[in-house]
């Protein structure tokens, strides 16, 4: 079994439309250390009991460059032998963790969920801008190949840079879980909570309609048979949440990608 490391990132300086998930990764935590659930994915396996689950808590991210803290941060914990699950902040984060993963494993291939493709060249003017990772990703030749489930908001300017870089993009229009390909190894996965239906997930900062169910999203998730090497689960916005609703997703998906990343799906 694989040692998961659960990272904080409380970052959020590089939304474009309002500020709030710097706070999730805390709201998150509370969530699992209530009596509200327990610990067991739905596999069985329970976080700390049978799932190897180390917390280092949120980094410092502040005096100095964000994207250097969080890539040397995943690095240090690959380093130690571990996997990194790592609780956003905006989805900025994902480019330095991918440039840490693949420092460590070479390129891997990616499970990308999102209402939004996120490959805007830049964003008014910032390029690390949370609607850009997927462009830099895709630019230093960071993953084999990208898959994306959950879109919705394809515009003509993004569906180029699609075809540019040959993601494999599955948008909510006719979604059939059944066509989504076999997800090879090495895999990592990036889980925008926005994918979700804002029913379903209402605590974010860009509601945008006709997504994913929870239920869709875990089955998904429980296809899975590749070896996954890390994962994120970001934007999270607790500001704009409904009686902790959105929390208790991600708090859900947190115990489940700790169990396909311990490696509970291959043994
Ligand atoms: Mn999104
Ligand atoms: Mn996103």
């Amino acid at each position: 079994m694989n040692t998961v490391q659960l990272i904080g990132l409380p970052t959020d300086i590089n939304s474009t439309f309002m500020r709030g998930p710097a706070g999730a990764p805390a709201r998150i935590r509370r969530l699992l250390s209530l009596d509200m659930m327990n610990s067991a994915a739905e596999c069985g396996a329970e976080l700390y009991r049978d799932i190897p689950f180390e917390d280092i808590g949120d980094l410092e991210l502040t005096g100095g460059s964000e994207q250097a803290i969080i890539e040397r941060s995943v690095a240090a914990c690959l380093a130690d032998g571990k996997r990194p699950l790592l609780l956003g902040g905006d989805h900025s984060v994902s480019y330095p963790i991918m440039k840490a993963i693949t420092n460590h494993h070479g390129p891997v291939n990616i499970l990308h969920v999102d209402a939004h493709p996120d490959l805007y060249q830049s964003y008014r003017g910032n390029p690390l801008s949370h609607a850009s990772p997927f462009t830099r990703i895709m630019e230093d030749g960071l993953a084999s190949h990208l898959v994306q489930v959950g879109i919705r908001t394809l515009n003509r300017l993004q569906q180029k840079q699609a075809e540019r870089f040959g993601v494999e993009i599955f948008t909510m229009g006719n979604f059939v879980l059944d066509r989504v390909p076999k997800l090879q190894s090495p895999l990592y996965i990036s889980i925008d909570l926005d994918g979700l239906d804002p029913a379903y997930a209402p605590g974010v900062s860009h509601h945008e309609p006709g997504g994913l169910s929870t239920r869709q999203l875990l089955d998904l998730l429980d296809r899975i048979d590749a070896d996954v090497v890390g994962a994120d689960i970001v934007e999270y916005n607790p500001d704009r949440d409904l009686n902790d609703m959105t929390a208790a997703v991600a708090a859900k998906l947190l115990k489940e990608l700790a169990a396909l990343i311990a490696g509970c799906n291959r043994s």
